[in-house]
């Protein structure tokens, strides 16, 4: 028989399933303050259920969707990027980065992605399948189980676009914020699209208060498209139209990410636009260097990424620049791209 997996029910879910199987309601309270606040795998540690309820489960359910496969540490940094193998023989990946107090995890929503950036790891291997809610949360539990410690922020940047994924991530997402269960504040869980409008227009309106961030890369609707094609199912216009719809319903400041690329994105001109396109808009700007991996981008030099911040300024916005940790084991921004097939050929030919 195929084990229920519990990890990534809701409180109601869980307390339906302790009905189902002949409990009382509070059964469920009980397993999710084990399964999220305890970040507890086993059954038979859980001390308050009764023995009887605990044998049946492990017969009938389990805890935990990934299994880890390899975990690489940046002697650089301190960050840790897991790879992680799911049920089906997929791989996705999550960053672990310590920064002073703040212990950040930037994890996976979907296997692959569908929207084929061109600059980017993960568009090369193509849009697998959508990640369940219980494997997105799981990143966090795993982590915070493998680290010993409680994960101070969350941010949808690993592999994916969280809202071509948007029910299952807005559900871990509520998961990973239940102040019963993990608790991360919703100010310090960031979702990051690429720019999916019509989900930035059900965001606001459900009003969530996750934080929202846009990658926006170009202020220019021909450089945008050839960098990130979903410029052409919703154009510069329509998608700062989103995004001013969110400012005003939120009353929060959208972060817009700008990856800064060598020779394509990074001069005068763009800064210019960049600025005027902003201009009609309270935002928060990140610029993030981009870290090498597809062959045609290269990281600007710092005096270029100064410089480009330099133009900004006058904007009269907050403006920061993100030199992503981890490119030392590629565990960067748009580095993650599951390279399991390495591991996988070593085990074969024992060559690495
Ligand atoms: N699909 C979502 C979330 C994943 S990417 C999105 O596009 O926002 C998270 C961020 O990393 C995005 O801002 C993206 O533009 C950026 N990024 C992708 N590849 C990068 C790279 N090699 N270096 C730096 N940032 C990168």
């Amino acid at each position: 028989m195929l084990l229920k997996n519990l990890t990534g029910l809701t409180l109601e879910e869980l307390e339906a399933f302790a009905v189902e199987h002949g409990e009382k309601e509070f059964r469920g309270r009980q397993l999710f303050s084990w399964i999220y606040e305890k970040n507890m795998r086993s059954f038979e540690k859980m001390t308050n259920i009764s023995k009887s309820f605990s044998q049946k489960l492990r017969h009938i359910a389990r805890v935990g969707q990934l299994d880890l496969y390899t975990k690489n540490i940046s002697p650089a940094s301190g960050a840790v990027k897991y790879l992680f193998s799911l049920y089906d023989n997929n791989f996705i990946e999550s960053v672990y980065i310590p920064e002073d107090k703040r212990r950040t995890l930037c994890i996976s929503s979907q296997v692959g992605c569908a929207l084929n950036c061109s600059f980017c790891a993960t568009a090369k291997i193509g849009f697998k399948r959508n990640l369940s809610a219980g494997e997105i949360v799981d990143q966090v539990l795993f982590v915070e189980s493998d680290i010993g410690e409680e994960l101070t922020n969350i941010v949808f940047m690993g592999m994916g676009e969280p809202f071509k994924n948007y029910d299952q991530v807005i559900k871990a997402a509520q998961l990973i914020n239940h102040p019963d269960g993990i608790a991360v504040g919703a100010r310090r869980i960031v979702i990051s699209t690429a720019g999916v409008a019509d989900k930035i227009y059900r965001f606001s309106d459900e009003g969530h208060k996750f934080r929202l961030a846009v990658s926006l890369n170009s202020p220019f609707n021909i450089k945008r498209e050839k960098l990130m094609p979903v410029t052409k199912k919703w154009d510069l216009e329509s998608l700062m139209t989103a995004i001013k719809y969110y400012a005003n319903k939120s009353k929060q400041l959208p972060t817009i990410e700008y990856v800064l690329f060598d020779g394509i994105n990074d001069n005068h001109k763009d800064a210019l636009e960049l600025k005027r396109l902003l201009s009609k808009i309270p935002a928060k700007i990140n610029i993030i260097p981009y870290n090498t991996s597809i062959p045609g981008f290269k990281r600007p030099e710092p005096e270029k990424v100064d410089q480009f911040i330099q133009w900004l300024l006058p904007l009269n916005a907050p403006v920061s620049v993100r030199w992503s940790k981890g490119d030392d084991i590629d565990a960067a921004c748009g580095q993650l791209a599951g390279k399991y097939e390495k591991k996988g050929m070593s085990i074969k030919t024992g060559d690495e």
